[in-house]
């Protein structure tokens, strides 16, 4: 739902006009079904940013599952570096073994969650206003 979503566009424009050389300097990659906007092939580092006045657990669980998906792909000790232009702040993610085992974990849970017949109760959470699914988790709501 990415592509559909203003959230996300206005979370790149913010990137590209932060951080004017980015394009320039780092690469597109799309992998395994992720796709990361800014990745520094020679120093292996993910760089996003976020839009955000706070930086939040999925932020966080977001880029470590791109480092699990680089891992998994040959791509030795990836790290990350998540930017908070609104707060000045940048937070590094670098690599521990353990992603492997969380990112397992989260893709089977997904597996599960996608293998059943109905969609989960929506959770009205507070995090759903910003997330790109919301036009599709509230269909009913709206
Ligand atoms: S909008 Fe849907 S996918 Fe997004 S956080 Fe809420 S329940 Fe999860």
């Amino acid at each position: 739902m990415e592509h559909t979503s203003e959230i996300v566009a206005e979370g790149k424009f913010i990137a590209d006009t932060t951080y004017l050389d980015r394009t320039r300097k780092y690469t597109e990659l799309a992998i395994e079904g992720i796709k990361i906007d800014y990745y520094d092939i020679k120093n292996r580092v993910v760089h996003e940013v976020k839009k955000s006045d706070k930086i939040e657990q999925a932020h966080l669980a977001q880029v470590k599952y791109y480092l699990y998906i680089l891992h998994k792909n040959g791509i030795e000790y990836p790290s990350a570096i998540i930017e908070y232009p609104k707060l000045k702040q940048r937070e590094l993610i670098e690599w521990n073994d353990s992603y492997v085992e969380t990112s397992q974990k989260w893709e089977l849970e997904i597996e599960k969650i996608v293998g059943t017949e109905y969609c989960p109760a929506l959770i009205k959470k507070n995090i759903c206003k910003n997330c790109s699914y919301f036009e599709l988790c509230y269909i009913n709501e709206i």
